[in-house]
């Protein structure tokens, strides 16, 4: 190994240990912020579980961990049962993770080679199993920063009656201490007690683990959420923020994806006009009724517009696409099951987005400057679609209350695709494109993050 700084004599510790939470929207980041660790030096170990397990062929350089977890396959379908899928992934990892740690630091050069562990933020369990084996813990959380800061806030907009939110009419009010979300737009204003319950109790154990970790990695860049970014280090006092994002630009390009990509898209694209389609893909978790999938198909059918739909098998439960859909688009549409969308979203055909404005698509979509129509499920994506509309001012925010009436859909896809207000949001995602790539060039805020990140692993 190489020798270090005189103060500390000893060799540099460069193996980072990673563990993401098994969901593709935090597999992507925490790969990309490994690849991005790697070329810097690091040697990195993946410690990953079962379920949504990882191709270690695909990461050839890296050395994978599997961690027993007991866990059924089938991703969880409510929000109730994501968040008790994400504490069972804690509890029932512990103890194997504990075992695999030791085996690992035990090893010959093991305890000197590991610099720290990068975990999800909400797998505190396992960042206190690393601490209690004096391995340094490091958060990595992948939504935004204004996402975090509404974890943060949530006891006090308890306290405050803004939650849980019991009447239709609340849901409007602006929330004074946290704009510009109104009580719609936040995280645990959802229907029952229970889920209300396990939620909060989800984000408080998300902050702590923050608060108690050694560094907080967050997948965002000044420019984009500069006044929540200081916030978030000003409540944080004494933990350092890494804004490294938009790490999907930063890393070399993603191979950890869970579905097959269909890359054949990227060639149908080239053949379509500048900015003249209308990607639609809603993430890798929401679901729709076949009665929504109907809606939103016709709206896109009779708003004329060429699409790219990415339509993921299982998304609506079953449901296909109606019959005359395919006859209705020929010529103009393509379907895949599950697109390169980071690259689709950078490509000179791509004209708009609509998104379920997950927190990966939705800065994929301000990074390839393409405005957005977002439908939001749940979680952080009322947020998201929020700030897309309101502050980014890049995008539309469709109601996600009622079912979808493919009247609304027609009309939002044109407002979107072809009118003046929507080449103006096109500009904002442009000036939004302009940023992102000022922040991971050399001297920019992002890069001096990935810089400051480096450093401080070393210093643990
Ligand atoms: N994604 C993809 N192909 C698709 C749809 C999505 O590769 O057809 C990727 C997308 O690029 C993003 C991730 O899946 O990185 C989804 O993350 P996001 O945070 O947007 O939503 P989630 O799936 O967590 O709801």
């Amino acid at each position: 190994g190489e020798a270090n700084t005189a103060t500390t004599g000893g060799p540099r510790r460069r193996r980072v240990l990673v563990f993401p939470i098994p969901y593709q929207g935090h597999i992507n980041p925490m790969f990309q912020l490994a690849g991005l660790l790697h070329e810097r030096g690091f040697a990195v170990t993946v410690f990953h579980t079962h379920f949504n397990a990882p191709d270690p062929s695909r990461h050839p350089t890296y050395d994978f961990v599997p961690v027993l977890d007991g866990l059924p396959a089938g991703s969880p379908g409510t929000v109730a049962a994501t968040v008790e899928h994400i504490f069972a992934i804690n509890s029932s990892c512990e103890a194997p993770f504990r075992e695999r740690l030791a085996a690992l630091l035990e090893a010959p050069g093991g305890r000197d080679e590991v610099a720290c562990l990068v975990a999800d933020a909400h797998l505190l369990t396992l960042m206190d199993v690393a601490r209690q084996q004096g391995v340094p813990a490091l958060a990595l959380r992948t939504g935004s920063a204004a996402c975090f800061r509404n974890f943060m806030a949530t006891p006090m907009l308890c306290d405050k009656g803004y939650l849980p939110a019991s009447a239709e009419s609340q849901l409007d009010a602006l929330v004074r201490e946290l704009p510009p979300y109104r009580v719609r737009d936040l995280m645990a204003v959802t229907g029952s007690r229970h889920e209300h319950d396990l939620v909060c109790k989800l984000l408080a154990r998300a902050v702590e683990a923050v608060r108690t970790s050694a560094g907080f990695i967050l997948n965002t860049f000044d420019a984009l959420e500069a006044a929540d970014l200081a916030a978030t280090r000003r409540d944080l006092a004494g933990v350092p923020v890494f804004d490294v994002g938009p790490l999907h630009k930063l890393s070399p390009a993603s191979s950890s994806s869970l579905l097959q990509q269909d890359r054949s898209c990227l060639d149908w694209l080239d053949a379509q006009a500048p900015a003249s389609v209308l990607y639609i893909s809603f993430g890798s978790l929401a679901s729709m009724s076949g009665e929504d999938l109907a809606e939103a198909a016709w709206g896109v059918a009779n708003s004329g517009q060429p699409f790219l739909w990415a339509l993921r098998p299982g998304l609506a439960r079953g449901a296909a696409l109606p019959d005359g859909f395919a006859a209705a688009t020929e010529g103009r549409g393509l379907v895949v099951g599950w697109a390169p969308q980071e690259e689709v979203l950078a490509h000179a055909g791509v004209g708009g987005f609509w998104t379920h404005g997950g927190w990966n698509s939705a800065l994929e979509g301000a990074c390839g400057g393409v405005p957005m129509l977002c439908r939001p499920c749940f979680g952080d994506q009322m947020g998201n679609a929020r700030y897309v509309e309101h502050v980014w001012r890049a995008g539309i925010a469709l109601d996600c209350g009622g079912v979808l009436e493919r009247g609304a859909v027609e009309a939002a896809v044109r407002r979107l695709m072809r009118s003046e207000e929507g080449d103006e949001m096109r500009g904002r995602a442009r000036e939004l494109r302009s940023r992102a790539a000022e922040a991971i060039a050399e001297g920019g805020s992002s890069r001096r993050s990935v810089d400051k990140l480096v450093n401080h692993i070393l210093s643990l």
